[in-house]
């Protein structure tokens, strides 16, 4: 059985907003506002993925090519999962939110340091 997701809004779970899909194409995969995601998906957009935890950002970097990359953790399973930050015209991803998150990754934070290394 597979399902496929439609590009629409939800309302997050950390937060509570209401937050719209991305208007320019792409999916919306985390709150805008909170920058938490949810653990629904194997491959992005699949849905595949029963954990359905929240997804706590824990760190913010750079790839060339790619942009900015918000590292989210599920808090459920530990899972990590690296998506790209959304620039949406109507509801972008709270660039100060994404600050304090780089901040965090710079200034020590062992775990964040050997996610990097780990992350492909
Ligand atoms: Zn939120
Ligand atoms: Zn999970």
């Amino acid at each position: 059985m597979s399902r496929t997701r439609e590009n629409t809004g939800f309302r997050c779970e950390q937060c509570g907003r209401s937050v719209a899909p991305l208007t320019n194409g792409s999916y919306r995969n985390h709150c805008p506002f909170c920058l938490y995601s949810k653990h629904v998906d194997i491959t992005p957009g699949d849905w595949a993925c029963a954990c359905r935890g929240l997804m706590e950002p824990i760190g913010v970097r750079w790839k060339s090519g790619k942009g900015y990359q918000i590292v989210h953790r599920c808090r459920r399973c530990r899972a990590v999962r690296v998506n790209r930050t959304a620039d949406d015209a109507l509801q972008p991803d709270d660039y100060g939110l994404i600050l304090q998150l780089m901040a965090l990754g710079e200034e020590k934070s062992e775990e964040a340091y050997t996610l990097r290394v780990q992350l492909p």
